[in-house]
């Protein structure tokens, strides 16, 4: 236990204008405790698939997961944070000092 903590990442997920051939867009951010941006991903929906920017390029991926989680609670849009390792919600501004 000596060791240091592992860097706490959040995620937080907001949605695009809806495209001209009815496909969400939406962008998962990746962010440090800090509330840093580390990545930026764009997961596309088009009826039940979702198509994930990242470079894992697999069918699913925890960035769908993670988007399915958002939409299942209504969290799109609200600027809530989760943290994926610890399965937590966080609420919008509660990072700030
Ligand atoms: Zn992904």
């Amino acid at each position: 236990m000596a060791r240091k903590a592992k860097p706490q990442v959040l995620y937080t997920v907001k949605s695009m204008a809806p495209r001209s051939d009815h496909a969400r867009v939406y962008t998962l951010s990746k962010l440090s405790g800090d509330l840093e941006v580390l990545a930026l991903y764009t997961i596309t929906e088009y009826g039940n698939s979702l198509t994930c920017s990242c470079p894992a390029r697999k069918a699913w991926c925890k960035h769908c997961d993670i988007l399915r989680l958002y939409q299942g609670l209504n969290k799109v849009d609200t600027g809530w944070f989760y943290d994926f390792e610890l399965k937590t919600w966080i609420e919008p501004n509660k990072n700030e000092a």
